[in-house]
């Protein structure tokens, strides 16, 4: 079998969980201190505050730029539920634009025509590890006034074409650390900003409203949001492999895309405005030229033992959880559209290129009949 997702850990990170249980001290300690430093250098920015989950991430962003409830959020529905959630979660609106074909990300020439007076932010996810495109957001938000959130979650060590880096792209940013992303702890996730203010609200944020000078002083409501000194220690140890493994998902892409080149029906995926694509998934589209459906070419892909997978099977907009908001079919016909086309294949840093070169020729063959 050549799984979609294949995780493995070394010695190390078992070495790292066994020293902080040595130590005792499992809750936020030391390690989620040292995380927050080093993670902070790897994306450039004076911030970063660890949290348990991507979700918590984005909460708390949206919180310490101060969105609330009647705000709205302008966001893409071709992304992981906790996006458009976490935007709920502060009591304000999603308010859905479309996404570019060619890179996924938010389609910047759509967001205009949707700016109210109630507009405070542009939430924008870097999707597959594809950053978006924004210099263009910044000219809109520098116009109305709005902050940018970054959605990194899947972009760790992404880079636009000026060399900066994913995570200091926007306001301020969130990331995923959960079991399948690129860098992983489990559960887990980090904020990164250059503004001390807003590291200062998430550091109280994930800790109950409690004041940074005084314990048990609550100012304002937050959540339970830390990280602990055991997931702390793994990111650490994942940190010192992030380079290497991101090089090696780039390879792999590299490898499938001289593979799929010229077969009629398929477009891998691009790299546009030479941006560094960090490759969290490699999604190609499978249009109507070609031989199979996507579910046939699944499931003959599934025969062979290859794993797949669609991300994403269904827009945000068409799930009854959104569309009371009042959105319907046909409001955004590129994500309708893409959701059909998409299928992800095994990019992890652990495939051998023998087993790409498999997949390649199993798409090939049945391309080619
Ligand atoms: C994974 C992910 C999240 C949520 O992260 P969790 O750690 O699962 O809470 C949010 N947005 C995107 C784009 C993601 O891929």
């Amino acid at each position: 079998m050549i799984p979609l997702i294949k995780v493995k850990l070394g010695e190390e990170e078992k070495n790292a969980v066994m020293d902080v249980l040595n130590s005792g001290n499992l809750a936020q300690g030391p390690k989620v201190k040292q995380l927050e430093e080093e993670f902070a250098q790897l994306c450039g920015v004076k911030y970063a505050v660890a949290v348990n989950s991507g979700t918590a991430a984005l909460h708390t962003a949206l919180y310490t730029i101060g969105i609330k409830p009647g705000d709205e959020v302008i966001t893409v529905p071709f992304t992981f539920v906790a996006t458009a959630n976490a935007i709920m979660m502060q009591g304000a609106k999603p308010i859905f634009v479309d996404i570019k074909e060619d890179t996924f990300n938010i389609d910047s020439e759509k967001i205009r025509n949707l700016i109210t007076e109630k507009t405070k932010a542009i939430l924008a996810v870097d999707l597959f590890g594809h950053p978006c495109e924004y210099d263009k957001l910044w000219n809109i938000a520098n116009e109305f006034g709005l902050n940018i959130i970054e959605d990194s979650c899947q972009a760790v060590c992404a880079e636009n074409n000026k060399g900066e880096k994913a995570g200091s792209l926007g306001d301020i940013a969130a990331f995923s650390f959960y079991a399948t992303k690129n860098l992983i702890t489990g559960e887990g996730g980090i904020i990164t900003t250059n503004n001390k203010k807003y590291a200062e609200l998430a550091k109280r944020f994930r800790h109950h409203g409690q004041s940074e000078q005084t314990n048990y002083e609550y100012r304002n409501l937050g959540y339970n949001y830390r990280m602990t000194d055991i997931m702390a220690a793994i990111g650490l140890c994942q940190i010192k492999k992030i380079k290497e493994m991101t090089k090696k998902r780039q390879k792999n892409a590299e490898l499938f895309t001289a593979g799929l080149q010229n077969i009629k029906g398929i477009i891998p995926p691009i790299i546009k405005n030479d941006v560094i694509h960090v490759f969290h998934q490699y999604t190609i589209k499978i249009t109507k030229d070609f031989s199979l459906t996507r579910d046939e070419l699944i499931q003959r892909l599934n025969k062979t033992g290859i794993g797949t997978g669609i991300f994403y099977p269904k827009p945000l907009h068409l799930h009854p959880h959104f569309s009371k908001l009042g959105y319907k079919e046909g409001d955004f016909p590129v994500s309708e559209k893409i959701s059909k086309e998409v299928l992800s294949l095994p990019i992890n840093p652990h495939i051998t290129e023998e087993n790409i070169e498999k997949i390649i020729k199993v798409i090939k063959e049945v391309g080619e009949r």
